[in-house]
């Protein structure tokens, strides 16, 4: 936690940062990826999508979405957001200090109701690499992708029977 100034999410993209690449990355075991250039602050944050390298940064290095530091394993939380999805609750969203996730109930729309969804992150977790390709993604990206597809986000999944938690939110 670097402060209570922030504003917008390590984990946003900005509107400066909207060129994409098929980079190697280092967060995706070396795999081709989507890549975006990295420059936060310029432009205009796009808080509805994060910027992808630093999304599978966050979770590759358990750093908080929040601010972007580490996190501790005794300082790890989050919402319960995510989907359950072919035998697996997953989230691309990164885990979040307890003083961060504090801050982010005040200040983001999304999260407005969800106090009672904060909680020490569970363990038991698997990372999964989510793979981009086809029309629509070479559409939205303006590149061509190979027929395996790249890496786009990483995800933190837990095994359906594992994850004992409600997803009231849907
Ligand atoms: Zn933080």
């Amino acid at each position: 936690m670097v402060g209570m100034t922030i504003s917008v999410p390590w984990n946003a993209a900005w509107s400066a940062e909207e060129s994409y690449e098929i980079r190697p990355c280092r967060y995706a075991s070396g795999c081709p990826a989507l890549w975006s250039p990295h420059r936060p602050g310029v432009g205009k944050p796009i808080f509805a999508r994060p910027h992808m390298v630093r999304q599978r940064r966050s979770i590759a290095e358990w750093r908080c979405t929040v601010c972007g530091e580490k996190t501790a394993p005794n300082d790890r939380w989050w919402f319960r957001l995510g989907d359950f999805r072919d035998g697996w609750f997953m989230t691309t969203e990164a885990p979040v200090h307890h003083a961060c996730a504090r801050h982010a109930l005040k200040v983001c729309p999304h999260l407005r109701g969800r106090e009672h969804d904060l909680e020490p992150m569970p363990g038991g977790f698997y990372i999964l690499k989510s793979m981009i390709g086809g029309p629509v993604s070479e559409r939205d990206f303006g590149l061509n992708f190979p027929p395996q597809g790249v890496v786009g986000h990483l995800k933190i999944a837990w095994p359906e029977n594992r994850a004992c938690w409600s997803n009231r939110h849907g």
